[in-house]
């Protein structure tokens, strides 16, 4: 049923997850904190994250601040102070990169560590080596982790996820049908709501009914991405760790080249303003925002029309740079030539502040515009990238329904800024 090669070939990831991450760095530096329903967010007005507590009150994610005085008035109520959270998430990769070099930040509280063959190197099972790390972790950052280890990236995080907060879970051979048949499908990494549909179309409910499931249904039935995951499932080792030093940019660069190439206006600005989308929801991945923009154009004979616009306010939102963009594009396009790509690169880029951007449009207030981008980073991450866009992409040509991860689903342009 499960991959053989032998477990001793096997890779040894660890996937580590600051538990409440946000709410736990407070209260390592205000111990009064502990065991209170607290929840960060004030600044944007709604919850970002909460303490256990909180959520045992019935306080959730995203919740609006609001909300939560009025039902739970006996909440504690935060700004976000990213800059702690950013040092205390620096802290932590530095412990771990103290035991292994290959060290995938996932998120500002979540990575991925390889550990393959450092057993040997410590003289410690590996379980005994998670547990000294994890314990190093704890006593030096003040903060509660939660463990899991296993043969690759997927069935990691489910074993971190098994036993939150501060638990460590192995899945290994001898557990893993276990650990499966009492997983539903949706809470698979990777598996999100609109997909579990197909699933549950096949009468797949649980984890081990997908690996139950002969390779080539799975392969005839199912996109490639589940197919992976499939295979991860079986303990193959698909997804690879990506440790390089992504989380250092200096900048982010998106651009696209054209089928053809064009002078239509609209057509271009429209190009310019996906690879913008692109690279403000990649900054904000990362919480990175820019404070310098340059945007550029390629012409037909392969010459480039560059410009290079220091921005008044540092910033990761997509509206706020077209905004910039539309101010200065017949600087660097003309009706008369024609085009072959366009390309930004944010540049400059500094760890996100928690700031509030002030350069906003009159309609829209700041606090809607936070509470917006949120929501949406939400809706990609669990519909995938395309689901939703903005209207200024819409006369690119790019068929945004076939490049939806769940094709079933039409994309839905979300907001209309610049004509
Ligand atoms: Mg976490």
């Amino acid at each position: 049923m499960f991959d053989n090669i032998s477990n001793e070939n096997k890779k040894a990831i660890l996937h580590i997850d600051g538990d409440c991450f946000f709410v736990s760095c407070e209260r390592a530096l205000n111990p009064s904190l502990n065991n209170k329903a607290v929840v960060t967010g004030k600044e944007r007005k709604i919850a970002s994250a909460l303490s256990y507590e909180a959520k045992a009150l019935g306080v959730r994610r995203g919740m609006s601040i609001n909300e939560i005085k009025r039902l739970y008035p006996q909440t504690i109520i935060l700004d976000s102070n990213y800059d702690v959270y950013i040092n205390f998430a620096k802290r932590m990769y530095e412990i771990l990169r103290r035991y292994s070099s290959e060290v995938e930040q996932y998120s500002i509280d979540e990575c991925f560590v390889d550990l393959s063959g450092l057993d040997k190197c410590f003289k410690l099972s590996y379980n005994d080596l998670v547990i000294k790390i994890k314990q190093e972790l704890e006593r030096e950052l003040n903060l509660s982790f939660s463990a899991g280890l296993s043969y690759n990236k997927s069935l990691a995080k489910i074993a971190s996820n098994w036993n939150k907060p501060a638990g460590f879970v192995n899945i290994n051979i001898s557990n893993l049908k276990y650990y499966l048949s009492k997983l539903k499908v949706e809470n698979i990494w990777g598996i999100g709501p609109s997909s579990v549909k197909v699933f549950h179309r096949y009468k797949i409910n649980i984890a081990l009914e997908f690996v139950n499931k002969k390779e080539d249904f799975i392969k005839n039935n199912f996109q490639k991405p589940y197919y992976e995951i499939y295979q991860e499932l079986k303990t193959k080792y698909i997804y690879k760790l990506k440790t390089s030093s992504k989380k250092t940019f200096q900048s982010i660069s998106k651009s696209e080249t054209f089928n053809k190439n064009s002078s239509d206006e609209n057509f271009i600005f429209s190009q310019f303003s996906i690879n913008i989308e692109k690279a403000c929801a990649k900054a904000r991945r990362y919480k990175l925002e820019a404070t310098s923009v340059l945007f550029y154009l390629k012409i037909a004979d392969f010459k480039y029309e560059k410009i290079n616009i220091n921005l008044e306010n540092h910033t990761n939102i997509d509206i706020e740079i077209i905004k910039v963009l539309a101010e200065n594009f017949k600087r660097i396009f003309s009706p008369y030539l024609k085009y072959r790509a366009t390309g930004i690169t944010l540049k400059n880029l500094k760890e996100m502040s928690g700031r509030q951007s002030d350069i906003f449009y009159n309609h829209l207030q700041t606090q809607k515009l936070n509470n917006l981008y949120f929501a949406c980073d939400k809706i990609h991450k669990n519909y995938g990238n395309n689901s939703i866009y903005l209207a200024s992409s819409m006369n690119s040509g790019v068929d945004y329904k076939l490049m939806n991860k769940d094709k079933k689903n039409n994309s839905i342009p979300y907001i209309a800024l610049v004509d």
